[in-house]
C-alpha cells in the first residue's frame, strides 16, 4: 500500500527516468483526458506532496500552450513503473491508466485511481488542503502537533492517517509509530502525553525509509521482522511476547475501515 516513502520512490524513479526528456507519445487511458495529447512537451520534473504525485510538463518551445502537472494519487492499488522501450510491462497492460513514451523510457501508471491534468500555476490549490509534508522541505512539526490537537476527542490511530493534518503516514507507519511511543491507538489525541515525539517518530521512519526499497521500522533492513506490528496478528510481541491484536478503525473523516494492529501490554489505554 503507498505512503509517503512509497510515493517518493516512486517519484524518484519517475523523474530520474523521465526529467529533461521529450514525449514522443502519451497515452491516457481515463475518460476524463481521453482526447489528451502530451506529445512533444518535455518533463520537466516529477515531485511528491505527501501521497500525491506531481508531474510536470513544459510544451514546445514557440507554442501557445501552458506548462502542466500531471497530478496522480495511487490510494490503494496504484504503482507507477517505468521500463525501457522493449521491455515487458509487469502488470496486465488493461490496469494500465496512463502511458508515457520518451525515446528512453516508458512510464506506466497501473490502476492510478485519481489523474488529472491541471496547468502549473494552479498545482497549490490542489495540494493546499494538505497539512505539513513529512517529507517535504517545508515540513512543521509545530504545525503538525496543532493539527492534531484540533480535535482533542479523536483517536491518534484515526488523526495519524487524516493527511489534511500531516501528510505522508499510511497504515503501516500509524501502527508502527504507535507501537514505538507505547500508545493505545484508541486514545484521545488530547489526552496523549507524547505527542511531540509521535510525530518526531513518523518524520524519522519516513525519512530514512524513504530511499531503501524495504519499510524497516525494527531497526534492522535484514531482518526476519522488519516490521513491530503491522501484519502480525496473534504474532508473539517482539518485545513483551504478548499476542498482537487487529482491530478496525474507522476514519472520522472518510468512513474508510482500516486494519490497525497493536500489542494490548505495550500499549495498554491509560487514563
Ligand atoms: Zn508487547
Amino acid at each position: 500500500m503507498p505512503e509517503g516513502d512509497s510515493v517518493y520512490r516512486a517519484t524518484a524513479r519517475l523523474h530520474h527516468a523521465l526529467a529533461g526528456h521529450k514525449l514522443l507519445r502519451s497515452d491516457f487511458r481515463v475518460p476524463q483526458l481521453a482526447t489528451t495529447d502530451l506529445k512533444d512537451y518535455t518533463i520537466d520534473a516529477v515531485r511528491p506532496r505527501g501521497k500525491h504525485l506531481l508531474m510536470r510538463l513544459v510544451p514546445p518551445a514557440g507554442s501557445d500552450f501552458q506548462p502542466v502537472t500531471l497530478h496522480s494519487h495511487l490510494l490503494m492499488e496504484g504503482r507507477w513503473d517505468v521500463y525501457s522501450p522493449a521491455e515487458r510491462w509487469k502488470r496486465p497492460a488493461h490496469t494500465a491508466r496512463v502511458v508515457l513514451y520518451t525515446e528512453y523510457a516508458t512510464a506506466v501508471g497501473f490502476d492510478i485511481a485519481q489523474v488529472d491534468l491541471i496547468p502549473t500555476d494552479q498545482e497549490q490549490d490542489l495540494v493546499d488542503h494538505l497539512g505539513p509534508d513529512l517529507l517535504g522541505a517545508d515540513w512543521d512539526s509545530k504545525q503538525a502537533r496543532k493539527n492534531l490537537l484540533a480535535d482533542p476527542e479523536r483517536s491518534i490511530g484515526d488523526a495519524l492517517l487524516d493527511q489534511r493534518l500531516l501528510a505522508g503516514i499510511g497504515n503501516v507507519y500509524r501502527c508502527e509509530v504507535l507501537f514505538l511511543a507505547r500508545t493505545h491507538p484508541l486514545t484521545p489525541v488530547g489526552r496523549v502525553k507524547n505527542l511531540a515525539r509521535i510525530v518526531e517518530l513518523s518524520h524519522r521512519l519516513l525519512q530514512v525509509n524513504k530511499d531503501r526499497g524495504k519499510r524497516v521500522t525494527t531497526g534492522d533492513p535484514h531482518s526476519r521482522e522488519p516490521l513491530w506490528v503491522y501484519g502480525r496478528a496473534a504474532k508473539p510481541c517482539l518485545r513483551c511476547g504478548t499476542k498482537i491484536q487487529l482491530f478496525k478503525l474507522a476514519a472520522q473523516n472518510t468512513g474508510l475501515e482500516r486494519d490497525c494492529y497493536y500489542c494490548p501490554a505495550c500499549q495498554e489505554m491509560k487514563e
